[in-house]
This record gives structure tokens, C-alpha cells and sequence, in this order.
């Protein structure tokens, strides 16, 4: 009855799981990106997400299950992979702190590799 809406991709999801180029964001891919964490599709994605797993996956996984999460993040990102944008198996649940540490690392990566 109450079914959870579901935020499901083509059949091909194996294919798009897989390496994707790395560079900083273009400043239009930037706005793209900002256009789409304004909508509330992905706002309502953000709080499912947020309603299954209300912890920090990445805490949790360092061995603390407490620590609330704050942040969705996009393990594929947005720009890298559109159909995957509502996927909740593409979403992570993050605190502050991890969600910080993980757009940093990326920086880091996309600014190494250039
Ligand atoms: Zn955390």
C-alpha cells in the first residue's frame, strides 16, 4: 500500500557504474549542478534517503553507528552519471565531518589529475 516511490534507472546501471573521467567542474556544469539541488524531486530523494539510513554510513562503517547524518552524497557524481542522479543506491548518508573530508578528497583528485 504505502509503497515508497522509487527513483529507478534504466536497465543498463551495471554499465554505468563504472570509472568516470575526473576534472573540476566546468563553471555551467557547476550552475547544471546547483539547478539540480534545487528541485524538489531531489530534495524528496535527499529525505528518503535520509529516512532509511539516518546515520552516517561512513562512521559507521569506522566503527561509530551513532553519529546522525546531515548530508546525501552522490558516490557517482550527478554530472558523471544523470541516471544514477535518484538512485538511492547511488546516495550515501553523511555526516557533516565525512561529507567535508569526501568533497575534499575529490578536489584533491580532479585538481591532481587536470
Ligand atoms: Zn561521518
Amino acid at each position: 500500500m504505502d509503497k515508497a516511490p522509487t527513483f529507478k534507472t534504466g536497465p543498463d546501471r551495471e554499465a554505468v557504474f563504472k570509472p568516470v573521467r575526473k576534472r573540476p567542474p566546468t563553471p555551467e556544469e557547476d550552475r547544471e549542478h546547483h539547478r539540480f539541488l534545487c528541485r524538489a524531486a531531489w530534495k524528496r530523494c535527499r529525505l528518503q534517503k535520509l529516512k532509511r539510513s539516518p546515520m552516517c554510513e561512513r562512521c559507521r562503517k569506522a566503527g561509530d553507528p551513532r553519529v546522525p547524518a546531515v548530508d546525501v552524497h552522490h558516490v557517482i557524481e550527478v554530472r558523471d552519471a544523470p541516471g544514477l542522479a535518484y538512485d538511492l543506491a547511488n546516495l550515501e548518508s553523511l555526516c557533516k565531518r565525512c561529507h567535508g573530508r569526501e568533497t575534499r578528497t575529490r578536489q584533491r583528485m580532479e585538481s591532481r589529475r587536470g
